[in-house]
């Protein structure tokens, strides 16, 4: 279920807008869905390449580019000012792992 970003030059995504509309998951908040789903303990610094901060937020994100992949979302750890810059494109670092968006595909399962 989970994306790993390629390791040698990372992935062009792009921070979905308003996701603040959707609410939360059975997780609480997304950066826990994200650990959950991710299968991580820690929360590692923001996927934005060249961002040295600490991840916060749970961001919703898409591919950009033409993949098997595209049109699906993703939950991806971003600090908190990358994550209210919606609409952003951005490359990730490599070697991330980025957790399924879809709730029916992960906790709506369980969740009440
Ligand atoms: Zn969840
Ligand atoms: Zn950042």
């Amino acid at each position: 279920m989970t994306y790993v970003t390629t390791s040698e030059n990372g992935d062009e995504l792009m921070n979905e807008p308003s996701t603040s509309l959707r609410g939360k998951c059975g997780c609480g908040t997304w950066i826990e869905h994200w650990k959950k789903y991710a299968e991580k303990t820690t929360v590692p610094t923001c996927i934005v390449a060249g961002c040295n901060e600490q991840a916060t937020d749970g961001a919703h994100v898409e591919f950009t580019q033409q993949t098997k992949f595209k049109g699906l979302t993703y939950i991806a750890p971003m600090c908190g000012d990358h994550n209210k810059d919606h609409d952003l494109v951005f490359t990730s670092k490599p070697g991330y792992r980025l957790a399924r968006g879809s709730q029916a595909e992960t906790c709506a399962k369980k969740a009440k």
